[in-house]
């Protein structure tokens, strides 16, 4: 009992937010065992991947078996063809980048987490609620955390207005998860032009850019300057269905001004000594998924989800219910009834519509009030619990 852990580790909260709420749902279900309850806290994609994406796998699988095509350890920061296949994505929507600014990784998850061993003591500021992984990762390696708070006055979209001039660690993520609020273009140039102005870094999570419907930017590369004030962390995950596969990408640019060494050679040392990068037939399926038919399959996924929250919304609308998201998400954010609080209000529906959510206070203070559900359920599904939603709502 010498050895000292990590102090920092009693910050956090113990128990993973939707471990909790399956035991919950167990427990409810051991009571009801004929409850037919229909999950729409899902924040997992659903549909099988496209077969252009499996025929990928399985080829390069076994060139992985033939002794003239076998490879061994892939580059750390990824195969020039999936690097340039992400290049080549990024101009689809006009942004163009340096080869040597991608970064092939595992997914946004571990980006987003491992990013802070690369900077020192800053101050940080995060969207309240927002994805846990940036909070829990500060907090493990001791940062303050200051937070941006979201609300009805601002849609769930924190803007720079009211802050100091001092430079800070900005995260951020458009569409939100949990909240699916978007930032539209003027909204994300008032981020960057803030960064610019006081020399600051914004982190900025697009895990969820497939989802965009209307003219959001996509990237933060939209906006001018970015490239000097902003890191890009990405993912195959929602865009592809690569929950289970694992790729993803971040974009360190050359160009990057606000910290005092250059990120890019950083974050290249960093993956090189604990990043063995992502295995050949993966990145060979993201590169399927990258092409131009493979974003063609890959959105007829995304728009069978989008139909589902195009329903939600719907319902939303007509109850005129405070709600974000729906539009270029998959996730619907709306304030419980009654003033009820985010658990109170899972238990409710759980209890009377058999339809298991998230409540918002998992995903940060400004959460209270308020509950998350997904898109990711089937139609018929969805549908259904639409139903039970308007005999309670
Ligand atoms: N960023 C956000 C906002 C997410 O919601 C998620 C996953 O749900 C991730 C990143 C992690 O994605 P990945 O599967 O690429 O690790």
């Amino acid at each position: 009992m010498n050895i000292k852990i990590n102090d920092n580790f009693n910050n956090i909260r113990e128990s993973y937010l939707f471990s909790y709420i399956n035991k919950r749902v167990n427990e409810y279900k051991k009571n009801h065992p004929n409850a037919k309850i229909i999950r729409l806290g899902i924040g997992d994609v659903t549909l099988p991947l496209p077969k252009l994406i499996v025929d990928a796998l399985v080829k390069a699988s076994n060139e992985m078996g033939v002794k003239d095509t076998f490879r061994g350890y892939p580059p750390e920061y990824g195969y020039d063809f999936i690097k340039e296949a992400v290049v080549k994505y990024y101009k689809n929507i006009n942004v163009s980048l340096d080869l040597d600014s991608v970064f092939i990784s595992d997914g946004a998850k571990s980006d987003l987490g491992n990013i802070v061993d690369i900077l020192g003591d800053n101050d940080i500021y995060i969207p309240n609620p927002v994805y846990p992984v940036y909070v829990d990762s500060n907090l493990m390696s001791g940062r303050k955390i200051h937070y941006l708070n979201g609300n009805e006055a601002n849609n769930f979209l924190p803007l720079p207005s009211g802050l100091d001039n001092n430079p800070k660690v900005i995260y951020l993520c458009s569409p939100n998860n949990p909240t699916g609020a978007t930032y539209n273009y003027d909204e994300l140039k008032s981020w960057v032009d803030y960064a610019y102005k006081t020399g600051s870094l914004i982190i900025f999570d697009s895990a969820y850019e497939a989802f965009i419907t209307d003219d959001s930017p996509r990237s933060i590369y939209k906006i001018e300057h970015a490239k000097e004030v902003a890191i890009e962390v990405s993912s195959l995950s929602k865009m592809a269905g690569f929950t289970g596969v694992r790729c993803g990408y971040t974009i360190v640019p050359l160009e990057l001004t606000s910290c005092d060494k250059s990120v890019n050679k950083l974050w290249k040392r960093r993956q090189a000594t604990k990043f063995n990068g992502v295995s050949y037939p993966v990145q060979r399926a993201a590169e399927a998924a990258l092409s131009d038919k493979g974003i063609k399959e890959c959105m007829d996924n995304i728009n069978y989800y989008m139909e589902n929250a195009r329903m939600l919304s719907e319902f939303f609308d007509e109850k005129g219910i405070f709600y974000t998201g729906g539009k270029s998400s998959p996730y619907i954010w709306f304030k419980c009834p009654n003033g009820m609080n985010s658990w109170d209000f899972f238990d409710y529906l759980l209890q009377n519509a058999n339809v298991v959510g998230t409540p918002g206070a998992g995903f940060g203070t400004f959460g209270e009030g308020y509950f998350r559900i997904t898109s990711f359920n089937t139609h018929e599904k969805t549908k259904e619990a639409i139903n039970r939603l308007r005999k309670l709502l």
